[in-house]
């Protein structure tokens, strides 16, 4: 059985992700925001921030897909789930899992940018900054990590331990 090492317990993401929602109400307060949550890891941090905003807001969700080894982005991504809404002149929150080398995101503002959108920004749970690729803006982040490989609150391995209320580093 693999290890699991504790990164976040239930109390401490609370705790961020409703700081993270108290800034991000504050800033799209009269901007028509669209929150966009990129499946499948973001779905539990993205129903967590948008139960906890004070503003008005629709929901979408794209899916994306990096190709190669299961524990590394391989540098080719796929769309797999389109959004289904217009987004013309709206402000765009894309809310990600991990960011490790960037290539993802990149991907992604790039694609969505092409829709019309007045402003993309972006928030993510987990920031993992001394891996990254390509130099890409983020807007909100809940914690910082430098290495490992994390399960839980939404993030698998092999599409197991999604359901983890907490946040792991998993040894395999
Ligand atoms: P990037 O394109 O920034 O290299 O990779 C971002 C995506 O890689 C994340 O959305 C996530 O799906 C995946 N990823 C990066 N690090 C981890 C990790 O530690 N655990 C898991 N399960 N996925 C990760």
């Amino acid at each position: 059985m693999p290890e699991l090492v504790l990164v976040l317990n239930e109390k401490e993401i609370e705790k961020k992700v409703s700081l993270m929602a108290d800034k991000i109400s504050k800033d799209y307060l009269n901007k028509n925001l669209v929150v966009i949550g990129i499946l499948k890891g973001s779905f539990i941090f993205m129903a967590d921030l948008v139960r906890k905003l004070s503003i008005p807001c629709e929901i979408d969700f794209i899916g994306a897909s990096s190709y190669g080894f299961e524990d590394k982005s391989s540098g080719t991504i796929k769309i797999t789930k389109d959004i289904n809404i217009d987004i013309k002149d709206k402000h765009i929150l894309l809310v990600e899992d991990i960011i490790d080398t960037g290539l993802t995101l990149k991907h992604l503002k790039h694609y969505l940018k092409g829709s019309g959108a007045a402003e993309i920004k972006v928030c993510t749970l987990l920031d993992k900054h001394e891996r990254r690729k390509l130099e890409v803006e983020i807007d909100y982040t809940c914690h910082r990590i430098d290495e490992g490989f994390i399960v839980g609150y939404g993030i698998d391995y092999a599409e197991k331990y999604r359901n983890l209320p907490a946040i792991y580093h998993i040894k395999t």
